[in-house]
This record gives structure tokens, C-alpha cells and sequence, in this order.
């Protein structure tokens, strides 16, 4: 009986030996091509402190539309970017990582024609706030036009104020804001302050593809404007931080993708 004990002791610890001096090529992770953004859907979806910090985005926003308009300005207009700005489209994500899938125009079409977006924490309120105050809202997206009809009734069935077609500029040929605010401004109304979670939904001169470091030292140099012309809220998923980190070339694998994102990150060396 110890003898056949031995044995399958030695049998055991043979096996681990074998399994410890498997080459490393052979017991490679497969690392999922959507883990990336993990971390970020959770904190959109999970954090406290994402929540919070939408709350404080938009009790700001609250705050300066208040003090701008004792000043009476004419035909007064706020206008806010739709996604992770008004809409949380994170179920998108949530449904990327969970199936391992990339983000496609495609699939994206889809998530939005279900209409089934949850509001941004403090913006109905906000958006309700303004409404009563007589401010006009334009809704500033670069969503596709095609999604205009699912994108009004999901705000219509949020309850969110003024979510009717003429409200909406929406992307028709250009990512770019410029001409849509352009447009606005041009019917008189004095707009109080941007909202957005991506520079461009501010300014144009941030659609640029420019490296972060240079987007970085410009939001150094306006500073005074965030929180005053510019409110923002987080948004951890994607936007051009992202696309900057990748060099704003979108056609490369996936282990292109990983190795971009190393190389942009800093460490210490221990
Ligand atoms: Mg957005």
C-alpha cells in the first residue's frame, strides 16, 4: 500500500515538474482584444466617484447658467455633445468586452437604434433646470443623422426637455462642430457654455490630430475656460486622447493597438 502511495506522490510531483518546464510559447494568454477597456466601463459603471464627478459637472453647469443669465442675455442657449455627455451608451461597451468584439459603425448603429441609452448622472435635472429658465438647448452630436429618430425618442422617453428634431444637429458629412455652432449662433442666440466630454465638442481647433502632449499643454494654456465656457464630464472609454495614443491610425492589429498603448504610458523603473 505505501508503495503504491509513493508512486502516485512521484507520478504527482512528475506531473507538476512537466507542467513547470512547459515552454512559455505553449502556455501563452490569450489576452481578450477588448480587456482594454475593462477598467473604463467599469468606473463608468460601477464608481461612485464617476457619478459624483458627473454631479459636480453638471452643478456647475447649474451654477454658471444661473449667474450668466442676470445679465439678460438674448435668446440664451446652452449646447451639449450627446455621448457619455447626455446619453451613457456603457451597455455598448459592456456588450464589447463581454463578446470580445471591436467597436464597428455597425454594431455602434445598432445600440443606438434600440434607443435604450441611460441618462448621464445631474443632466435631467440640469437639462429640466434650463428648460424652466427659458435657455434653449441644442443638442451638438456627432452621432450619424440616420440615428436622429431612435436618438429623440430615447431622450423623449428619458423625460428630457426640448428633445424634438430641431434641437438636434447631428453629424451629416464632418465630425467637425464648427459649422453646426456656427449655424446656431447665426440664428442670435448668445450660447452661455459648451458641454462635452471630448475638446472638440468645444472648440474645433482640438479635432486636429495632434499628438497629447500638445493637447495637453492647450488645455494648459486655456485653463481659465474649463468650468467657465467649457464643462466637462469624464469619459475613460474612447475619445481622441484614445486615438492620439494610437497615432490616429485606426488600421492596425491588435497587438499594434497593445503596443501603442504601452508605449504611451510612463513608468518608473523598480
Ligand atoms: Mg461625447
Amino acid at each position: 500500500m505505501k508503495r503504491i502511495i509513493l508512486m502516485m506522490l512521484a507520478g504527482i510531483v512528475l506531473t507538476s515538474c512537466q507542467q513547470a518546464v512547459t515552454p512559455k510559447s505553449e502556455t501563452k494568454t490569450v489576452v481578450p482584444s477588448q480587456e482594454y477597456i475593462v477598467n473604463a466601463t467599469l468606473f463608468s459603471q460601477q464608481a461612485a466617484e464617476y457619478r459624483a464627478l458627473c454631479y459636480q459637472a453638471y452643478n456647475l453647469a447649474a451654477s454658471k447658467m444661473m449667474k450668466a443669465l442676470e445679465t439678460n442675455p438674448s435668446k440664451p442657449a446652452v449646447l451639449l455633445d450627446l455621448d457619455e455627455t447626455v446619453l451613457d451608451n456603457s451597455p455598448y461597451f459592456g456588450w464589447q468586452v463581454k463578446n470580445d468584439k471591436p467597436f464597428t459603425p455597425a454594431t455602434w448603429n445598432q445600440w443606438v437604434a434600440k434607443g435604450e441609452a441611460h441618462a448621464i448622472p445631474g443632466v435631467s435635472d440640469f437639462l429640466h433646470l434650463a428648460d424652466s429658465l427659458g435657455v434653449t438647448l441644442f443638442y451638438v452630436s456627432n452621432r450619424d443623422t440616420s440615428g436622429l429618430m431612435p436618438t429623440m425618442k430615447n431622450m423623449q422617453e428619458l423625460g428630457m426637455p426640448q428633445a424634438e428634431k430641431d434641437h438636434y444637429y447631428l453629424k451629416s458629412t464632418t465630425s467637425d462642430k464648427t459649422e453646426r455652432r456656427q449655424d446656431i449662433l447665426e440664428m442670435g442666440y448668445t450660447i452661455l457654455f459648451y458641454v462635452g466630454d471630448n475638446m472638440g465638442d468645444y472648440q474645433s481647433m482640438w479635432d486636429a490630430p495632434a499628438p497629447n502632449d500638445k493637447r495637453k499643454a492647450m488645455v494648459d494654456e486655456h485653463r481659465a475656460e474649463m468650468g467657465n465656457q467649457f464643462i466637462v464630464l469624464p469619459n475613460a472609454l474612447y475619445g481622441t486622447w484614445l486615438a492620439a495614443v494610437y497615432k490616429f491610425d485606426r488600421n492596425q492589429s491588435d497587438s499594434a493597438f497593445y503596443q501603442e498603448r504601452l508605449d504611451a504610458i510612463t513608468a518608473v523603473e523598480l
